[in-house]
Order: C-alpha cells, then structure tokens, then sequence
C-alpha cells in the first residue's frame, strides 16, 4: 500500500511509519514539527519506501500519484500543548481533518482518524464503551482539542455517509511510550523526567483522579488492525488499556521503578481535568482480536531506560 501518515514526525505517529515500514509498505510523511521532531524519523531517512515532507496539514494538501490509506495523526495532543497552541490545534482537527478526508475521496483512499478518548470528556459513565456520547465543556480551554476532536469525528462519518468513503476512527486511550517529548507536560514524562533528575514529581489535585495508561506498541498494533482489515468502514474503536491507575500510585510506581529519592509535591488541579477514564475494549476485542499484552510496570520500565539514554545524550 501507498501509505500517508499526517503527524508522522509525532510520538504515535512515527511507531506508526515505523510499523507501515516494516510491513512492507510505502510511507509518505507529513509534519510540521509543532510539537513532533526530526529525531523521531531520523533513523528512516534514506529508506527508499519513505519520503518525508515538513508540511502544515491546515494547508490544502496535494499528493501526486495514488494514495491506498490516509492516517490523519497530527494534532497537539498534550493539554500544556494544546493549550498553548488553542487555535492552530481547532485549525489541524478541522482544516487538516477537511483537506486529509478530501485527499481521501480524491484518491478512493480508506481514511483513519486519530481520535480520543477526550471526546468522552468528564465521563459520567464507567468505563466508557463506544457507544457513550460524552460529557465535553464546550467553551473550557480544554475544549480546543475536545470539540475538535469530535468535529472531525463528525465530518469524518459524513464523508462516510455522503460519499461512500471507507473511513476508520480510532479513539486512543493514555498512551506512553519511548520518543515522548521530554517537557511534553504529560503525566508519564512529567513523572519519569522528575524521578529520574531528583525533583520533586507533581501531582495535580490530590491524585486520586484515574488514568488507563497503554503502552505503545499494544496501541500501533490496535491501529494497524484497524487500517488493514476489511469491512470496517464507518466503525469506531476505543483502544486503551483498561487497567486503570490513580495518578498517586502512578507517581509511587515510577519512583519505586527508577529508584529514585524523588518525593510527591501536590499543585492545583487543572480546570476541567477528568476525574476517571477507563476504555471499555470489547468491540476492539471481538471485532479486531486485539487486546493490550503490555502491563504498566513492563511498560514503564522500558520507556525509563529510553528516558535515562536521552537525559545522557
Ligand atoms: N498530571 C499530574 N502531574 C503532571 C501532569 C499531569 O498529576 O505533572 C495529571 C493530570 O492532572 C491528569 C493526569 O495526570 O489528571 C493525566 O494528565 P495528562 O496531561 O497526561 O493527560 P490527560 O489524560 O489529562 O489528557
């Protein structure tokens, strides 16, 4: 397949040009390095089956020849990011969405969207299975991001319905994972960076707030399910770990796993941040025969040592 993947400098984004690459497939990369970097991608320069373009998707997009797959992950995804880029984000789920789902239809190419669990918002319902509609502010500073989100999950489904596409959308549970950004504002990296250089880890609130946190080669395995399969078009998936975590123990873990004598400082609670979210994975279970093989503290061990390699570098 001819693969096009927006966001690919980003940290899902490049695992996915990774895997599209070990598969076999031809990968053509977009990102215009807002939050993602050229150290993610650097090591597929001179592949032959990848080309790479620094590219703002809220452009109109041209690709020259055919297109079997279009991947739209580009998007600020952590809420110190967002927050700090509210416009462009709305522009990259709105814009970037319209013109990917265009270049879509052009090239009868199959679409699947990054989508999140945000969408869900403050849940009211627990776990949140697909089927759930959410509990979103729509005028809070995280709303950039939410409401976006859920744009684009909407102008998706009318390509769907209105012309036939063969659209997929993913919403994507915590994730974490080796080429996170560093002062990303994350949990896992917030955490691991503080642990692993002595400071203070920062939990916001008294963190008894839950998280379900996937480690990300469970999760490109998910999303490569669904690109490649057949007949799934219109279908929605959650794909997350359901094992769910309060912040605190999150923060006790990481300190025991790096060894560090790092203590818990408590700083005010984020507006709007959702007190408990937990995906519920049956359909991606029974429709896709996927499931997370990745616990949290195998997880977490490996993208401590990728951590401690980059703060040496
Ligand atoms: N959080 C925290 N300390 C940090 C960063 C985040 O306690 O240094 C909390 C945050 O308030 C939220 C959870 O960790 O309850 C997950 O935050 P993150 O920004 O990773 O992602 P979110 O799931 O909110 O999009």
């Amino acid at each position: 397949m001819r693969v096009l993947i927006t966001g690919a400098a980003g940290f899902i984004g490049s695992h996915l040009c990774d895997r599209f690459l070990k598969e076999g497939h031809e990968v053509i990369g977009l990102d215009n390095f807002l939050t993602g970097t050229p150290e993610n991608i650097a090591h597929l320069f001179g592949n032959p089956r990848f080309t790479f373009y620094k590219y703002d998707v809220t452009n109109f997009i041209y690709v020259a020849g055919k297109l079997d797959l279009i991947l739209h992950f580009a998007c600020p995804a952590s809420p110190v990011d967002y927050m700090n880029h509210p416009i462009h984000t709305m522009k990259v789920d709105s814009l970037g969405t319209l013109h990917t789902l265009g270049l879509a239809k052009e090239k009868s190419a199959r679409y699947v969207f990054a989508s999140t669990s945000e969408i869900y918002g403050n849940p009211e319902v627990h776990p949140q299975p697909e089927t759930y509609w959410g509990n979103v502010n729509p005028i809070g500073p995280r709303s950039v991001y939410d409401e976006a989100k859920r744009f684009s999950e909407a102008l998706t489904m009318a390509y769907c319905r209105e012309h036939d596409l063969d659209v997929r959308i993913v919403r994507i549970f915590n994730t974490y994972g080796p080429r996170m950004r560093m002062n990303d504002g994350r949990v896992v990296p917030n955490f691991i960076c503080q642990a692993l250089e002595g400071k203070p880890l920062t939990v916001y609130g008294d963190g008894t707030q839950t998280r379900s946190f996937c480690f990300i080669e469970d999760l490109v395995e998910g999303i490569y399910r669904v690109a490649v399969y057949e007949n799934l078009k219109g279908e929605v998936f959650n794909l997350g770990n359901p094992q769910e975590y309060k912040i605190l123990d999150l923060a006790k873990l990481i300190v025991e796993i790096t060894g560090s004598s790092s203590e818990i400082t408590f700083m005010e609670r984020p507006q709007d941040d959702p007190d408990r979210r937990k995906p519920d994975i049956k359909k991606a279970k029974k429709i896709l025969g996927w499931e997370p093989k990745i616990g949290i503290r195998e997880g977490l061990e490996k993208t401590v040592k990728w951590f401690r390699e980059k703060l040496a570098s």
